[in-house]
């Protein structure tokens, strides 16, 4: 299984490194020149700006504040996400964190670096979130992206955080996920830059936001004057 999961690795690789020097592909039609070509992006079900003022999720009857967040305080002021978790979106958040198809990170940076451009340009720091996952290679996924960010789009990027977390997170609802977050995530040095700053922190997925109240907590005992949560995919 594990030399299995190597050699689909090296080949995925190989035809990323093979992409950069002959052509690009849209992984979804097979158009050339795109990793993603215009067309399918176009289908790809987004978050309307109408929903939940604190998590973006879509509102039903609700008035402003979903009920997920209703009952709710976070430390961050906002969270808002690009694409629903569904469909296509799910399928291609898939293929890059667990089939390798690690040229997808260039879509997923282009439509993070878009929005930021346009919604969060005031912002003093890009901070990724820590993965809290097991296995060595998915912990990258989240840091190839925000890397992109910081090389191909100039962006401002911190990599603060470090997770003495490994216990899995997906079975465990929000309080629960607190709770096994609690005193695990640790920034890595002090960083004097962070007093009174705004932190930007970019994560794949939202789901119940632990890891990003944790972390939203840790800054603000740190100084950092704002907190926001930018995600690719809502869940
Ligand atoms: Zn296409
Ligand atoms: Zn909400």
């Amino acid at each position: 299984m594990k030399i299995k999961t190597m050699i689909c690795g090296f080949k995925n690789k190989f035809l990323w490194l093979l992409s950069l020097f002959y052509y690009k592909r849209c992984y979804l039609c097979g158009k050339k020149g795109f990793y993603l070509c215009s067309d399918c992006e176009s289908r790809l079900e987004v978050v309307a700006s109408s929903g939940c003022f604190f998590c973006s999720r879509p509102l039903i009857s609700e008035n402003r504040v979903c009920t997920y967040c209703r009952d709710r305080s976070y430390s961050f002021d906002k969270q808002k996400s690009l694409f629903l978790y569904s469909g296509l979106v799910r399928e291609l958040i898939f293929q890059y964190k667990f089939n390798r198809k690690i040229y997808l990170a260039d879509f997923f940076a282009r439509s993070l670096a878009v929005e930021i451009e346009k919604n969060y340009s005031c912002f003093d720091w890009i901070v990724p979130l820590p993965s809290v996952q097991k296995i060595f290679y998915r912990r990258k996924h989240v840091t190839r992206i925000v890397k992109l960010l910081e090389k191909k789009y100039k962006l401002k990027v911190l990599y603060l955080f470090s997770s003495t977390t490994r216990r899995s997170q997906k079975s465990l609802d929000y309080i629960q996920r607190l709770d096994n977050l609690r005193g695990k995530i640790h920034l890595k040095k002090e960083f004097p830059g962070l007093k009174g700053s705004s932190v930007l922190l970019v994560d794949d997925i939202f789901t119940t936001g632990a890891s990003s109240e944790e972390c939203a907590n840790l800054l603000l005992k740190n100084g950092v004057g704002k907190v926001e949560v930018l995600t690719l995919a809502l869940d």
